[in-house]
């Protein structure tokens, strides 16, 4: 199928989105890389009068770093942050988990401001952005607001943006010390969305962790908190037989949604895999 017909702005600057924005409510739709959105026009699954291409503002640019913040803009690509020395330094979760986001071609030209936008259960940006504690930084014309990840992802496909917003930049606490991080997830074939996927953050001494975040991706309508887990390993010492009870806690706590390929079943089971083979380095000293 072709897209419906549409008008085009390209505006320079966030206040000319926002005009439009307001001009144009509903009728109005944000374009970024294209990614998701052009699929969804061409299958009619949308149908605005008008995209805003926000690709030449130059304000949602750039990955910087200001005070204990890595600031991501949300226009960069997932391959500027798959290859960014100051993202693989200061939030190195974001570089582990990149390569697992589709394929290149689509990794050169979708958004990390696209992703939390469109707010997939199954993308990598929202959950690496819950268990990293980010910020979504909101604008619009009455200037910006901070949403705590946690807050900002409200169920399948619907977030915290209200009528008149743009999601301006992701904020990243940078990288405390000890630091440990982990990515995994499971797909049918590389590149495809994950069937599930975990995302883990703590504080690592030799084989103990603490403060530990474990966010499933593919579960749920949002990314998951697996708090059972948490609280199984939070601070002992880990051992094969602490890893076990920590996977078992976290199957009964979830209940997955199956989807086209996958049973509730499948993914309960799968997250326990993912849990143990990012656990097991820990255990062994790795
Ligand atoms: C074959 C295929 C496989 C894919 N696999 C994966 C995958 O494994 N993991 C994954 O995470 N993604 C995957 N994607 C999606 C891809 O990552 C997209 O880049 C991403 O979902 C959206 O980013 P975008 O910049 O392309 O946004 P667009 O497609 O331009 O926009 C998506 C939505 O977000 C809104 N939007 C865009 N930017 C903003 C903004 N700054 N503020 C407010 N709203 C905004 C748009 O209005 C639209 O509703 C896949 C896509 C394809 C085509």
């Amino acid at each position: 199928m072709k897209a419906p017909a549409f008008d085009y702005a390209k505006p320079a600057h966030l206040a000319e989105a926002f005009a439009l924005l307001a001009r144009y409510g509903d009728e109005a739709k944000l374009l970024a890389g294209g990614q998701s959105l052009l699929a969804a026009l061409n299958l009619r699954l949308s149908e605005p009068s008008l995209l805003i291409d926000l690709s030449c503002i130059d304000a949602l640019r750039g990955i910087t770093l200001v005070g204990s913040k890595l600031r991501i803009g949300a226009l960069t690509t997932h391959t500027a942050i798959e290859s960014s020395p100051l993202v693989a330094q200061h939030a190195p979760l974001l570089t582990l988990a990149a390569p697992h986001i589709a394929h290149r071609a689509i990794r050169n030209l979708g958004t990390i401001g696209g992703s939390i936008a469109y707010a997939d259960p199954a993308a990598e940006w929202p959950t690496c952005a819950l268990a990293l504690d980010a910020a979504i930084v909101v604008a619009s014309a009455s200037g910006e607001r901070r949403v705590a990840a946690a807050d900002f992802f409200q169920g399948l496909y619907q977030t915290d943006l209200q009528p008149g917003e743009i999601v301006s930049a992701v904020e990243v606490p940078v990288r405390a010390p000890h630091q440990w991080c982990q990515f995994s997830e499971l797909a049918r074939r590389h590149g495809d969305y994950a069937i599930v996927g975990l995302a883990a953050v703590a504080v690592r001494q030799a084989n103990t962790l603490t403060q530990a975040r474990l966010v499933l991706l593919g579960v749920g309508a949002v990314p998951l908190r697996a708090h059972a887990a948490e609280q199984l390993i939070e601070g002992k010492a880990l051992s094969p037989a602490r890893v076990d009870q920590a996977v078992d806690a976290l199957r009964d706590s979830i209940t997955p949604v199956a989807d086209l390929t996958s049973s509730a079943e499948t993914k309960r089971h799968l997250a326990g895999v993912l849990l143990k083979r990012i656990l097991s380095p820990v255990v062994s000293g790795v």
